[in-house]
């Protein structure tokens, strides 16, 4: 080896050496995360031995246990006041009741006679054989903010009600999955006996049908089960002769062999990190990505075969709960100046039922969120970049870009808009809040073949995911979210924007 000039070899000395503890003090943690722990979280919560992760059974509830266990091994703390029988948890309890296949049956109006399984689902509800009047009552729901009283003047006690489905102002059938439910609950404290909706989504009746008349899980009526349901049919809206029918009748026959159901848990976990400046730490970032997925076989609704039956979901969404992971091992270890809560969240497959219940009951007030970072990931063809639904309404741009560019990705703002896929994450529970929440997913521009090939298929599993890629989107999930946690002004909807308005109502609270 050839001998340097000693002066040359202290000089590199230093200089080496004073990048080097630049860099240690310069750069947050998540640029040291090892590709080995984002691994290992990626096989573990995409193992076949998880079963799919289906919401409520046992590879679910393995998934969460997980998580929790892994906030307690970083330090995450649960959050303050969140407790089952007086002790901290990091579970949030999300009541589920699992409905049993549909049952026979038939509603008849007038001459019209409808079949159970072919002109209706009964959504809920016992065996059942009653004939009584039927009252028109629009949707159904009460909300004086909105203005909505749809029972005003009516006397709908020992009657049954006919209703459109939605909401004067969603018809997506996520919004009519959710608003069904309380609709029925709504039915039944006014006394009515029954509820036929008239099912409208932009969504063939038959795949509604094949959908929800077999085994399926949805949010329980009530948290303990005791309060037995009333029947709820679902009625084909679109066929006009369906719905002429029970407009012109006075009475109807509402007869039904009922449908078991079966109440059963599940859970959105939650961990807190303490921000660090006296002043923003009362405010704080939430950090979300649902770590469900469809199961095992004929439950996961697209092809499998005997040697391959398992729906991993390693990128919907294995993929974005690391990221959590990824972020809670990095902000534990150095917070930012707001705090920061991370929740893991169920029943996203299912309808977006974990958020949706996580944002009806918030464990932190949701004016104190100042900005939800949501990951949810169909799949990705494009690994020098991220997607983001909603970059450029969120108010964070600039922190996405730059925390992307850190770990040498780029940004493609909103793939297919026609697909609305801003709405079809658990970020749109928090959107309609008003807290400005993005999705950051694995990177892709167009909803196309390329990403069909592994969306929802047995094929989306561990040993097809791209680890170099995994480990830099979920350090650059993390690095945005640091960069905004630690922003002297909270993010706003751009102005115009559909949500602007739900934002000045949350934070003018
Ligand atoms: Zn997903």
């Amino acid at each position: 080896m050839r001998k340097l000039p000693l002066l040359l070899i202290s000089t590199c000395f230093l200089v080496n050496y004073q990048a080097f503890s630049q860099k240690k003090t310069a750069l947050p943690p998540e640029f040291s995360i090892k590709k080995s722990d984002t691994e290992a979280h990626m096989r573990f919560l995409a193992a076949d031995e998880l079963l799919g992760r289906r919401t409520g059974e046992q590879g679910n509830l393995v998934a969460a246990r997980y998580i929790a266990e892994q906030f307690r091994k970083l330090g995450l703390i649960p959050v303050p006041g969140n407790t089952t029988s007086g002790t901290s948890t990091y579970y949030q309890n999300v009541p589920f009741e699992k409905m049993g296949a549909n049952g026979g049956g038939e509603i008849l109006a007038g001459e019209e006679k409808l079949k159970n399984g072919e002109d209706w689902i009964l959504m809920n509800g016992e065996a059942t054989d009653i004939t009584a009047p039927l009252v028109y009552a629009s949707f159904g729901l009460e909300n004086a903010a909105k203005g909505w009283d749809d029972y005003k003047d009516l006397d709908v006690k020992g009657k049954i009600v006919l209703l459109q489905s939605g909401t004067p102002d969603v018809q997506t059938p996520s919004e009519i999955i959710a608003s069904s439910t309380e609709k029925r609950k709504l039915a039944a404290e006014k006394g009515a006996v029954a509820v036929i909706e008239l099912f409208n989504a932009p969504m063939p009746w038959n795949m509604v049908n094949r959908y929800f008349a077999g085994e399926r899980i949805a949010l329980a009526d009530a948290k303990d089960g005791s309060k037995k349901s009333i029947p709820h049919a679902w009625v084909n809206g679109k066929e006009a002769k369906i719905t002429r029918a029970l407009r012109a009748v006075q009475t109807v026959t509402f007869k039904t062999s009922g449908r078991k159901s079966q109440l059963v848990n599940s859970y959105n976990v939650a961990g807190y990190i303490q921000g660090t400046d006296p002043a923003l730490k009362s405010e704080y970032i939430l950090l979300s990505a649902h770590y469900d997925h469809v199961g095992v076989g004929k439950q996961g609704g697209q092809a499998y075969t005997p040697e391959d039956s398992i729906f991993n979901g390693a990128r919907d969404n294995a993929f974005g709960t690391v990221a959590l992971l990824t972020a809670a091992e990095a902000l534990a270890k150095n917070p930012p100046k707001r705090s920061v809560l991370i929740v893991a969240l169920t029943a996203e497959e299912v309808g977006l039922l974990g958020g949706r219940y996580y944002a009806a009951h918030p464990l932190l007030p949701l004016n104190k969120c100042i900005f939800n970072l949501n990951s949810d990931g169909a799949g990705y063809n494009d690994t020098t970049i991220v997607s983001v639904m909603g970059l450029s309404r969120t108010g964070a741009k600039t922190e996405i870009e730059t925390a992307s560019k850190a770990f040498g990705l780029g940004v493609f703002a909103d793939p297919s808009p026609e697909q609305g896929l801003f709405d079809r994450s658990d970020n749109v529970s928090f959107a309609k809040e008003g807290i400005p929440a993005p999705t950051f997913t694995p990177g892709f521009k167009e909803f196309n073949g390329d990403i069909m090939k592994n969306y929802h298929q047995v094929s989306d599993n561990p040993e097809t995911v791209d680890f170099n890629y995994l480990l830099k989107f979920c350090q650059a999930y993390t690095y945005t979210a640091r960069l905004i946690a630690d922003r002297k002004t909270a993010p706003q909807w751009i102005s115009g924007d559909k949500y602007e308005a739900a934002a000045k109502k949350l934070y003018s609270k």
